[in-house]
């Protein structure tokens, strides 16, 4: 099954959905990184969500959710670009026991927050900060889109380790082109039905066809997804520069030169102390680059 999202509506109604499955771009977080079961199946389901709402918010830039949470799990975040290219991380809080296969996500993350970013190509980054009190991660979602989009939306996620997706719908705002009162309950009432398998198994149109097959569905082209890391050498440097020239000094002291790794792809950097030097000299020049 190929990743990719799927835009739809139903006809003469203000009720819109996504769908989304991801295998090879899941694989791809997956395989940088060696979290417990339970972890990867909670990143699944971010993936799934970061997809959904970046298209669903129609944006043209960057959108990431974090998980900032006082459990285990201490961050889980997940970040789309605007070549539809996803990433995603967890990070295990120190000292910490590793979580049972059957954790839940409230044993997971425990107390803490789920913060939104919007940030547009053009135009003013926005955050949106929601509370983790909901027992499932579409929960806390639903209640973001309720607080900060004032929209009524709905999503089912669903992730196995192997396979990611999610399905979304929501109630537009333009109630003068509904023609169908009851539109907005049935399609909800019928997506309960769905079963995590058969948003994992199923293809995109059969699952849109198994749900709604009574109902005028419209559509849209489906855009394809893949993993992709926007990390680069002029970032990274971007990233020491805030550690401050004294703290970099001091490294450079003890191990001559300075080695890093993008958290998110493994990429490694290496920046020599000429390297440092120069950053230091000119924070605006770009990296040198090493041939
Ligand atoms: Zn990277």
């Amino acid at each position: 099954m190929s990743d990719q999202i799927q835009r739809f509506m139903f006809d003469h109604t203000n009720v819109r959905g996504e769908i989304v499955t991801l295998s090879t771009a899941y694989h791809e977080v997956l395989s940088r990184h060696a979290y417990p079961g339970a972890v990867n199946e909670l990143l699944g389901e971010l993936l799934a969500a970061v997809a959904l709402l970046t298209d669903t918010v129609k944006l043209d830039g960057t959108l990431s959710i974090e998980v900032r949470g006082q459990g285990v799990l201490s961050l889980l975040m997940a970040e789309s670009n605007p070549g539809g290219e996803l990433r995603a991380i967890a990070r295990i809080a120190e000292d910490s026991h590793l979580p049972s296969e059957q954790a839940s996500f409230r044993e997971l993350v425990g107390e803490g927050q789920i913060v939104i970013t919007l940030d547009p190509k053009d135009g003013n980054r926005y955050q949106g900060i929601v509370a983790l009190d909901h027992e499932t991660l579409s929960g806390c979602l639903e209640a973001y889109f309720s607080q900060s989009e004032q929209l009524p939306t709905r999503l089912w996620l669903a992730a196995d380790g192997e396979r990611a997706g999610g399905l979304l719908l929501q109630r537009l705002p333009e109630e003068s082109q509904n023609q169908d009162v009851d539109a907005w309950e049935r399609s909800v009432h019928l997506a309960e039905t769905i079963k995590p398998e058969e948003i994992l198994g199923l293809e995109q149109r059969e699952v849109l066809y198994r749900l709604y097959h009574e109902e005028t569905v419209r559509v849209f082209e489906p855009k394809a997804l893949r993993f992709g890391c926007t990390c680069s050498r002029e970032r990274m440097a971007g990233a020491l520069l805030t550690l401050g020239a004294d703290e970099l000094r001091d490294i450079l002291q003890e191990q001559g030169a300075i080695d890093t790794q993008c958290h998110f792809c493994h990429t490694k950097y290496h920046y020599t102390a000429v390297d440092i030097e120069a950053m230091l000299d000119d924070p605006e020049a770009p990296a040198p680059v090493i041939h």
